[in-house]
């Protein structure tokens, strides 16, 4: 892959992740590095993502966030910070009922220390 189409992917989730934050639900579990991100597909699913910009700690529960190793930030997590930088992610104590999580990647809970 020639570092161009590596920019211009990276760009494409970029603008994915500006479409997510004003389109889509954005929410955290109040208090903590938890996100649900509502999937662009599927508007029952929720992507599961933790970010926090001091500890530089970004995960995404998505196949493109596996695929790329964890090392390229996928479009759930550019939606995530565009959200906090734009104020649209809904603090919430627990998620709304209905809401299925996506369990495509296998998380533990060891993978991150709160
Ligand atoms: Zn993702």
């Amino acid at each position: 892959m020639t570092q161009e189409i590596v920019n211009q992917n990276r760009d494409k989730r970029d603008g994915k992740g500006r479409v997510i934050a004003l389109s889509r639900r954005v929410y955290r579990i109040e208090n903590t590095d938890v996100f649900y991100v509502e999937s662009e597909s599927n508007d029952d699913m929720y992507y599961y993502v933790m970010f926090n910009t001091d500890k530089k700690f970004e995960w995404c529960s998505c196949k493109d966030f596996e695929k790329n190793r964890y090392q390229i930030k996928c479009k759930h997590l550019a939606g995530v910070e565009y959200a906090i930088r734009w104020a649209t992610v809904t603090d919430t104590d627990k998620l709304p009922l209905g809401v299925k999580k996506d369990n495509s990647t296998t998380w533990r809970d060891d993978l991150y220390d709160f």
